[in-house]
């Protein structure tokens, strides 16, 4: 029986961080072993908020490749490739972006917070940003798609994609689309440290590729309890950064710190300089495979040509199948 199709990706908006490795990282990892895995660097999604500042893109893009190696991604597994080469893809949102309702796009809770949260001016907001589900979904369904882990944030899109993939196969009397199903990891949302959701555009995050001196000072500037003002008061874990971050970095060490901080039995500023030597030790395999990485870029090109040429036949494949439901021409050859 053939392998299920597992589709995701990322925005190549620059380095990625611990919630996008705990939030979807680890899902992917699992799920090349099982799965027939396509993964994306979202280069044209980048462009839907980053439209004014593109010079980083192309950097962006590589950054991310190297990324998803340094975390595990294995290409002998698993497809790896770039959005913006695979044209196809471009075509299936054009055809996609015909059956979708634009008021199942204004509905976009994802969309209304990023407008709220990024301050974007209403001259900002604009249709491409709108109809990122739709490219989303073209993504998904282009290599056909059943599987796609995300981020919590992005379950509101993929009920998106199940109601246009539902709407194609009804329209065109077809079974083609599966209805691709959002799957999350046991931490779907990292908070920051800011306390807010860990997001490279509120410049709150620990990256992958920070290196230890970043981590100390980024996890130093942490909010603790507000409420303790010595070292030997007790403190209220359930209100603390930091506390949340040992529950998201070393859970099982979670519940003795719990302990000592309500007891004051441990002071803020050594409870930060502990949680900083876990998060870099969780960190320091990445990065050392990075670094191996980096020393052979010719070795990063091979692999995105080669996922590149697979997620390109799989989409031209699906694209054949959607120009026949839906009795348009195919491309029009001279012979
Ligand atoms: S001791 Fe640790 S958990 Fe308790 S308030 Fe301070 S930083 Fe937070």
């Amino acid at each position: 029986m053939a392998k299920k199709r597992v589709m995701s990706g990322m925005r190549a908006t620059g380095q990625l961080h611990i919630g996008h490795y705990l939030g979807v990282l680890v899902n992917w990892l699992q799920m090349q072993d099982q799965y027939d895995c396509f993964f994306a660097v979202a280069d044209w999604h980048m462009l839907t908020t980053g439209f004014a500042k593109t010079e980083g893109l192309r950097e962006n893009t590589r950054q991310l490749v190297l990324d998803y190696l340094a975390a595990g991604v294995d290409p002998a597994k698993a497809t790896i490739y770039v959005q913006s080469s695979i044209l196809e893809t471009a075509e299936l949102h054009l055809i996609l972006s015909m059956i979708t309702p634009v008021n199942w796009l204004q509905r976009d809770p994802t969309l209304k917070e990023m407008v709220r949260e990024l301050h974007l001016a209403e001259d900002h907001v604009s249709y491409g940003l709108l109809g990122y589900p739709a490219l989303q979904t073209a993504d998904i369904l282009g290599p056909m798609g059943e599987l796609v882990p995300v981020g919590e944030d992005q379950m509101a899109h993929i009920e998106i994609s199940r109601d246009i993939a539902r709407r194609f196969n009804h329209l065109f009397g077809v079974d083609l689309f599966p209805e691709p199903q959002g799957l999350l990891t046991p931490t779907p949302v990292v908070f920051g440290t800011d306390g807010r959701k860990m997001s490279k555009s509120y410049g709150n995050d620990l990256k992958l590729a920070d290196d230890e001196k970043s981590i100390n000072s980024k996890v130093m500037s942490m909010v603790t309890d507000p409420a303790r003002l010595r070292k030997d008061d007790p403190g209220h874990p359930e209100v603390c950064m930091i506390y949340n971050g040992w529950e998201t970095y070393a859970s099982e060490k979670a519940p003795e710190i719990a302990t000592l901080c309500r007891a004051g039995e441990i002071g803020c500023v050594q409870c930060k300089r502990n949680l900083a030597v876990q998060v870099n030790e969780r960190l320091a395999p990445i990065q050392a495979r990075r670094r191996e990485l980096e020393t052979d870029p010719g070795m990063l090109d091979d692999i995105v040509i080669a996922g590149n040429a697979r997620a390109r036949q799989a989409t031209q494949e699906t694209l054949a199948k959607v120009r026949d439901a839906m009795h348009l021409n195919q491309p029009y050859n001279r012979t």
